[in-house]
């Protein structure tokens, strides 16, 4: 296909192919008939994707001749809720649903997770395709198969890992998204180049800012990078037993303060993960063992494209560093209610760190809540 950039999640039996480029979406139903030939489809999305995007997917699943209906939910993080999962499944399970029925995901995050989990449970597990419509979903979340729901306890602790068939990032959708949205999905852009690629930092140091201001080959460069990174991860550790537990730098500290702020709109998931990815620097500083100009660098990138590096103090919140602390002790990768970290030796060099002195991680956040 000219012009666009394929890749592939190597798991054996299980692999699919990532399609990224411009216009992708205007050829779905080409590509959903080609890896389900025959199969009828339900399109989950929500309201403000459906209001956008949704017609462009409509009209090329009808020209390939697959039969479709559609789902539209509300937007927004409160949709990953058991509330909303009984609603979605009691829409699909309507006549008409079979084994044989695809289920695409057409969305920001929340749609992804939401149905990826409806697909994985309704009648034992029904396929699914990932249509990512904002970036953070387009570099992250539709690719590697976890999909769940939030619960009152906290984020994400329901749910499972069920890979998508096909993936179809078309770059073209992000002209659409609110810029407060394209910056937090930025921030797990940056956050591939810290883990384990200083070149790629580097890039976005330098272009990043074109990416986000709309250049066309700047944006499907960093599509392009952060679904080849997280595709080798995945194909290496699927079930997050080892390597692929990095990809979640700077998401203790973020799930916390998400925690902490109700998972609304006060300060949104991409947010949360670039503060938590300096959280995470200025603790691997504190324990010496990154240098200080590194986490500089960090600091610098994310206040260049407007991302904040510290909670938010606007809206009179009042954050606290115990009431923060006590979040983490129900991540799921705590463990005896021990919270683990990924930290880093510098830019590209994170790890996992499982033992963490509890007077250090307080340090770390009555600073940054008193900045
Ligand atoms: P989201 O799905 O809520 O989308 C953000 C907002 O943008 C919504 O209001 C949505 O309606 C709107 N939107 C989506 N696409 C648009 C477009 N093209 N134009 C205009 N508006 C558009 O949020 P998100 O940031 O995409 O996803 C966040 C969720 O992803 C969180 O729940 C997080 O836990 C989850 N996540 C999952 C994984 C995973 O591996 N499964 C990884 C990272 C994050």
């Amino acid at each position: 296909m000219p012009g666009y950039d394929k890749l592939t999640v190597a798991l054996g039996a299980r692999s699919y192919d990532i399609v990224i480029g411009e216009g992708v979406l205007a050829g779905a139903g080409g590509h959903i008939a080609a890896v389900a030939p025959n199969r009828p489809v339900v399109v989950v999305t929500d309201e403000n994707v459906a209001a956008l995007h949704l017609a462009t997917v409509r009209t090329s699943l009808a020209e390939a001749g697959v039969a479709a209906r559609e789902i539209v939910i509300p937007p927004g993080e409160h949709t990953k809720a058991f509330e909303h999962l009984e609603w979605l499944i009691d829409r699909l399970l309507e006549p008409g649903i079979s084994r044989d029925t695809l289920i695409v995901a057409l969305g920001g995050g929340v749609v992804g997770d939401l149905a990826g989990f409806a697909a994985s449970i309704v009648l034992r597990g029904l396929d699914f395709a990932q249509l990512p419509t904002t970036l953070l979903a387009q570099v992250d979340s539709s690719v590697g198969g976890k999909t769940g729901i939030n619960t009152r306890v906290g984020k994400n602790l329901v749910g499972s890992f069920h890979q998508p068939v096909l993936v179809l990032a078309d770059t073209d959708v992000l002209d659409t998204l609110p810029r407060r949205e394209l910056l937090a999905g930025y921030a797990e852009v940056v956050k591939y180049g810290l883990i384990d690629d200083a070149e790629f930092f580097a890039w976005l140091e330098s272009d990043g800012a074109a990416a986000i201001a709309g250049d066309a080959a700047a944006r499907r460069h960093v599509v392009a990078t952060c679904c080849g990174a997280k595709a080798r991860v995945v194909a290496e550790d699927e079930r997050e037993t080892g390597r692929r537990v990095l990809l979640n730098l700077g998401h203790t500290f973020a799930h916390a303060l998400e925690a902490e702020a109700g998972f609304g709109n006060e300060l949104l998931h991409g947010e949360a993960v670039a503060i938590g990815i300096v959280m995470a620097f200025e603790l691997s500083v504190r324990m010496n063992l990154c240098a200080p100009r590194d986490l500089a660098r960090v600091q610098r990138h994310f206040e260049s494209v407007g991302l904040a590096i510290a909670p938010p103090l606007s809206g009179g919140r009042d954050w606290d560093a115990h009431a923060l602390l006590a979040h983490m002790a129900h991540d799921k990768k705590a463990r005896a209610g021990r919270p683990t970290f990924v930290l880093a030796r510098g830019i590209g060099q994170a790890f996992l760190q499982r033992e963490v002195d509890t007077d250090e991680i307080l340090n770390v956040l009555e600073q940054a809540v008193a900045a």
